[in-house]
């Protein structure tokens, strides 16, 4: 480490005083205009070229070490206006960053002028700097059904992103996991359009603030990915999609649109194809939808390599040079190769044949240097470390602790089992016990969060947070089932159950721990959505010990258990809650918190039986009399918005002002809360409605409002929402909205009421 840090301060120091260039000043939109007409095609090229911090440099032994001559020719020759990456990826501290981003700045200042962008992927906190925060994943977020907690993660990320020189995330995630299967579903916020949209806008707030220029306490975003990229028929990662073109702009577009009407100062593109098209040459959703529709002045980036994938994987063009053309007309901005310079000659070619407009290059460029431009590199290229004093604070942790309590989701509590009671002896068990890996999930240090237990060794496990919390002498650990760490991420190693249940003998409770070791992206496909056998076979052999099981589900999506579901006295589904996910989870076992997370997604209880919450009405159908016996059913484990709590809510009065209303209308909805246990609960109020008749068929409910109240025992509240009539209506397979007279019920909790749209 420290032979790097000689390395890359003398790099710096040299390209400082050899500097042929000024940091150019771009101020405004017409220092931007003004600048590109003096720019060469080979440094607005650059600038549309993003290459991973791997090409830049070599290992000497630990140490990722920066060359001059790959600098020279990547940043120099080629002018290339973006990096990415943490090399490796291995995470780095962020003096590593400051000095590796300064130095790689430097060369970009003294080729043409213009800071490079960096940007690293700080998914949950930041993911690629070591010391810092890392909050629970997006899918927690989401369970929390609390827009707060994503703006305070996603400010604290901001400044301690910062505090690595770095400022532009590649965040937040807002695709939806309408697919158990994916293994991409806890990069985002669960299956509803609505708590995607809230929750991704709310986090651009929180990562850019509230300017349209960001200070130095905030970073850009790259909302991702731009469209429908978590539905592949296959359930596998990077495989077609087949989207009803309704579906697409009523749901997967929803959140790109709220996060882009928001500011984003990015958005990075699905990396599969949609309706046989790769989204990557799609012009109509990327330059009509997204950018022109809008007004969306922001800057489009590929995923890795997916120009590449163009031609090698999707076999939509024959060579690299057509799938650039392609795509750079259909809209993109930015690519991130990410080894590979020949797009910025093969670009060129383009150009001076005519096959790519000026005016295309001229665009692309604008929206780069703009989001340059509102990052205050021009200003401030770099950003150092000595200046942000809270990174990795007391402070930061307690947020990402309170964070990570309320995303946690009670779904079963047989008997009043939890709160344990102290003094009682606990068998804690199963794979997930003892890792901080588990607790983390990918993207953590790094790519596959493979490495968690030792970059995150100071944090606690769940088996660490129940010693601490319970006593070490009423905790007994048997694992039971391992994974194997040095394998695939559904590797376990030769399970021990025996052991474990020979040692619940002298427990009086076990805390089971099952569910999924980390990984991220296509490592992360499966081939079965059940929980592994022998996790399944632990907790049978357990529970015919006849003491009572807990199942503690920690896991980035879903995994079948309805066989051992019935065999347990409470479930907790902890989802991916991050490096402070033990001691939430202790502290909340222990009553000293109260659960209020609910089910972001639907957990499904049968493997051909897979559905979301807004399925259409015909999936659930009684008797067609005289044809056959047809009960189609929905059949779920827990539906989507599910969750319950040390104490118990009453609802009530369910009322709207206008019985009847017109399109144009906005209705007021209140209902009436009251926590009628004995303990301080938070609880999300969410509002559904359904469309009773409608021309296409409609869906059985769709979350249109949402809100997270605290109650004391005792204590009402009256809740209000506003919801304007035009959140009612639905797309039409003409591809327009529609809100077709008559009747809508609406629902919160079991109160239930209609509301009739009258036409005008
Ligand atoms: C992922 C993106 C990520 C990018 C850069 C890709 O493989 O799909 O989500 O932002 O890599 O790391």
């Amino acid at each position: 480490m420290r032979k790097l840090f000689l390395t890359t301060c003398f790099l710096a120091v040299q390209c400082t005083v050899f500097a042929d260039q000024q940091l150019v000043k771009l101020r405004t939109e017409q220092d931007i205009n003004a600048h590109i007409s003096k720019m060469t095609l080979e440094e607005k090229v650059g600038q549309m070229t993003e290459l991973a911090i791997d090409v830049l440099g070599h290992w000497e032994g630990e140490n990722f070490v920066l060359d001059n001559d790959k600098l020279e020719r990547a940043l120099i020759k080629y002018k290339v206006g973006s990096i990415l990456n943490a090399p490796g990826p291995v995470a780095q501290t962020p003096e590593y960053w400051y000095k590796t981003i300064s130095t790689i700045n430097d060369y970009s200042i003294r080729s043409c002028g213009i800071p490079c962008v960096y940007g690293l992927d700080q998914n949950h906190g930041t993911t690629y700097t070591l010391g810092g925060t890392l909050f629970p994943q997006n899918i927690n977020l989401g369970a929390s059904f609390n827009p707060d907690l994503a703006l305070k993660a996603a400010t604290i990320t901001a400044y301690e992103t910062r505090a690595s020189n770095c400022p532009w995330t590649y965040s937040p995630t807002v695709d939806l996991s309408r697919d158990p299967r994916w293994p991409r579903v806890w990069e985002n916020f669960g299956e509803d359009c609505l708590v995607n949209a809230v929750m991704g806008k709310t986090m651009i707030e929180g990562f850019q603030g509230k300017e349209k220029n960001l200070d130095r306490n905030h970073i850009g975003t790259s909302v991702k990915h731009f469209m429908a990229y978590g539905i592949a028929r296959t359930g596998k990662d990077r495989t077609p999609s087949y989207v009803p073109e309704f579906e697409l702009r009523e749901k997967h577009f929803a959140p790109f649109k709220a996060c882009v009407e928001a500011g984003a100062t990015s958005v990075m593109v699905n990396s599969g194809s949609v309706n046989g098209t790769p989204m990557h040459i799609n012009a109509k959703y990327l330059t009509q939808w997204l950018k022109e529709e809008t007004g969306w002045d922001g800057m489009l980036v590929t995923d890795w390599a997916d120009i590449d994938n163009l031609w090698k994987r999707e076999m939509v063009a024959a060579n690299k040079k057509d799938a650039i053309c392609m795509a750079i007309n259909a809209g993109i901005d930015m690519t991130m190769e990410p080894y590979d310079l020949s797009f910025c000659d093969l670009l060129m070619e383009l150009v001076r044949e005519g096959r790519v407009s000026m005016e295309r290059i001229d665009d692309a460029v604008r929206r780069i240097l703009r989001m340059k431009m509102r990052m205050g590199l021009f200003e401030r290229p770099n950003t150092n470390p000595k200046d942000y004093p809270e990174f990795g604070s007391a402070a930061h942790r307690k947020a990402a602790l309170d964070a990570a309590v309320e995303t946690m989701v009670l779904l079963k509590n047989q008997n009043s089992t939890l709160p344990l009671q102290q003094g009682k002896n606990i068998l804690v068990t199963g794979p997930n016990a003892n890792s901080m890996r588990c607790l983390n999930g990918g993207w953590s240090y790094t790519w596959q969060g493979k490495d968690a237990d030792k970059y995150a060794s100071a944090k606690n496990t769940i088996l660490e947070a129940m010693q601490q919390r319970f006593g070490k002498a009423n905790i007994i650990y048997e694992a039971g089932v391992t994974y194997n760490n040095d394998g695939q991420y559904w590797e376990e190693n030769e399970p021990q159950i025996a052991k474990a249940v020979a040692a619940a003998q002298k427990a009086d409770i076990i805390l089971a721990c099952i569910g999924e070791n980390s990984y991220a992206e296509t490592p992360g496909n499966l081939d079965d959505l059940a929980l592994s056998a022998n996790q399944r076979q632990l907790v049978k052999e357990l529970a015919a010990t006849g003491k009572p099981v807990i199942l503690i589900i920690n896991g980035g999506r879903p995994r079948l258990i309805s066989d051992i579901e019935p065999l347990a006295a409470a479930v907790v589904d902890i989802l991916l809650p991050g490096n402070e996910g033990g001691d939430a989870l202790a502290r909340l076992l222990a009553g000293d918190e109260n659960f209020s997370g609910r089910m972001p997604y639907t957990y499904p209880r049968h493997s051909a039986s897979l559905t979301t919450y807004d399925y259409r009405v015909s999936e659930e159908t009684g008797t067609m009399e005289g044809v056959y016996d047809y009960n189609a059913q929905v059949n779920v484990q827990w539906p989507f918005g599910f969750g319950l709590s040390y104490t118990t809510f009453d609802y009530s009065n369910l009322r709207v002002d206008k019985p009847e209303f017109h399109n144009g209308d906005v209705l007021t909805v209140s209902i009436d809360v009251k926590n009628t246990g004995n303990r301080v609960g938070k609880e999300s109020v969410l509002l559904f409605s359904r469309d009773m008749v409608a021309s296409i068929v409609p869906e059985s409910r769709r979350l249109r409002a949402f809100q997270k109240i605290e109650l004391k025992p005792g204590q009402q509240q009256t809740v209000s929402f506003r919801l304007p009539a035009s959140d009612l209506a639905f797309v039409g397979t003409d591809g327009l909205w529609h809100l077709e007279p008559g009747v809508f019920k609406l629902q919160i909790g079991n109160q239930y009421c209609e509301v009739n749209c009258v036409a005008k």
